[in-house]
């Protein structure tokens, strides 16, 4: 702790965002970076707690991959950033990503967060990383020796990724097979580019490259490829295909045209941003159109920011909860991330959100184009409330309420693997190995549904857990 009296002397303050009118011309990032002196301040505020709820070791509260946030708050309060990045990679392998996109817990379990003001964690974070890239800090770490093993990883979000970083550095031989054009999962076609960068991938893919990653891309294993020759030729496989079985809507009305999954809607605009060659059968657009997106959460408001971006006329999102207390009570919740009314940027950009409804059916035209919702309030119990029924005109609908488990056609059908009561892969977190030999699984495909941070300490979890396996004991941290 470098300044005792950080915390009484200096307010948070955090990173702004560019005006909407701005950001919504074009896809760009539109967070404006904190000035050093600044951000040494922020961190100054760090109380170096006796219990860092911050980076909670049990993994229940704060930082899912325990960074040591104490520890890089003091450093760059004392402008040792070249240490600060140092540490902060000890724990995360890639931060550009989770000071971009990851809701911040660690703020959340801040004890400064009892008075509303917790250390500005998360802009800190990313401040670290990105003068560490600016100023050429951050190289390919090839390993001394190799060990003669070889493993396969099937996914490469966040979890395949961590993974394969963590062992290539190991001195195994690892190949990431992917069944897109492109590695980074969720990162690079689910999240948008105004949230994340693409180019924070590919300089990772470098990287990776060069440490001796070998990436195979448009291949689906269990399709193109089956799993069985992968397992064959590897010593061990991790399974790390994400969670993309979407929740539906199967209402009357739910085949009209202009009803797509948010997934499908997504990725396309991420490809047109990043030059793939679109191969879509239909473009999903919402330029001219009235948009409605059913679910409240982080996938809707990339619907809403997207749509809003392509010229839509009006966005509404629909939320079957109630809404959430402005404020919680920190008494009941602090340090654990707490309930409450957030308003994303997207929303923020202009998106009507109504909260309490129920969609009962879709209505469309002669030309069997959708045209309107009929909705209905709830209560608390998610009962419908007679004489509450009212409809929302619509030319676009985006489903946007999760994703229920792993998709189970191809790979892990013909694995016959074991899966747990949700349907994910079944594996436990102490040595995430599966019912099947040799194959282990991380990220969304074990956890379910989740967030990048999450993916990031399962895929170093599991590449500790797979690397005792191979070599009988390992360095690599849990
Ligand atoms: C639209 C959207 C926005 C989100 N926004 C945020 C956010 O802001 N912050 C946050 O923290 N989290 C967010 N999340 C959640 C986060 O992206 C995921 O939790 C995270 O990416 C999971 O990582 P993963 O590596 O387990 O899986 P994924 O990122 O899903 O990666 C799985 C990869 O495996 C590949 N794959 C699957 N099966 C096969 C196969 N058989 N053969 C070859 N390849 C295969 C897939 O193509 C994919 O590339 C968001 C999710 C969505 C959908």
């Amino acid at each position: 702790m470098g300044k005792v009296t950080g915390f009484l002397e200096v307010d948070r303050q955090d990173r702004k965002y560019r005006p909407a009118a701005d950001r919504v011309r074009n896809y760009n990032e539109f967070l404006i970076e904190l000035p050093e002196q600044t951000l040494r301040d922020q961190a100054s505020r760090c109380m170096d707690c006796g219990i860092p709820f911050c980076h909670d070791v049990k993994g229940l509260k704060g930082c899912p991959v325990n960074n040591q946030i104490p520890d890089w708050n003091d450093l760059v309060y004392r402008g040792e950033w070249k240490e600060a990045i140092r540490d902060l990679h000890s724990t995360n392998n890639f931060p550009e990503f989770t000071g971009r996109v990851c809701p911040a817990p660690c703020e959340a379990s801040c004890t400064l967060n009892i008075t509303d003001s917790p250390v500005t964690i998360k802009s800190i974070e990313c401040a670290i990383v990105d003068k560490a890239w600016k100023n050429g800090w951050i190289h390919p770490q090839k390993p001394a020796n190799s060990t003669g093993k070889n493993i396969g990883i099937v996914g490469s979000g966040p979890a395949g990724m961590a993974a394969a970083q963590q062992l290539v550095r190991s001195g195994h031989e690892v190949h990431v097979y992917e069944k897109n054009q492109k590695i980074g999962g969720l990162l690079r076609y689910g999240i948008p580019d105004f949230k994340l960068d693409k180019s924070h991938i590919d300089r990772r893919v470098v990287q990776m490259s060069e440490e001796g990653v070998i990436f195979h891309t448009g291949i689906h294993v269990g399709v193109d490829l089956p799993v069985k020759k992968v397992i064959d030729s590897h010593d061990a496989i991790i399974l790390a295909g994400g969670a993309e079985a979407p929740r539906n809507l199967p209402i009357q009305g739910r085949n009209f045209n202009g009803i797509h999954f948010a997934m499908d809607f997504l990725p396309q605009q991420n490809k047109r941003n990043g030059g793939e060659q679109s191969e879509f059968s239909e473009d999903i657009l919402a330029t001219g159109k009235n948009v409605v997106v059913i679910g409240g959460g982080d996938t809707g408001s990339d619907c809403i920011g997207t749509s809003i971006r392509q010229g839509a006329v009006s966005v509404t999102q629909l939320e079957i909860m109630p809404p959430p207390p402005s404020k919680e009570n920190k008494l009941a919740t602090w340090p654990n991330w707490p309930l409450k009314m957030r308003t994303s940027s997207s929303q923020e950009e202009g998106a009507e959100r109504e909260f309490s409804v129920m969609t009962q059916s879709f209505e469309g035209d002669i030309d069997g184009n959708i045209k309107k919702l009929h909705c209905i309030k709830v209560d608390k119990d998610f009962k419908p409330i007679s004489g509450s029924e009212f409809h929302i005109k619509a030319d676009l609908v985006l489903i946007a309420m999760g994703f229920v488990s792993p998709s189970y056609d191809g790979m892990l059908e013909e694995l016959n693997i074991d899966l747990d009561e949700k349907n994910n892969v079944l594996a436990n977190t102490i040595d995430y190995k599966t019912s099947c030999s040799t194959v282990w699984t991380a990220g969304d495909m074990r956890r379910g549904q989740s967030l990048v941070v999450w993916a990031i300490r399962e895929g170093r979890q599991c590449a500790h857990a797979v690397d005792k396996f191979l070599m009988g004991k390992s360095f690599l941290p849990r």
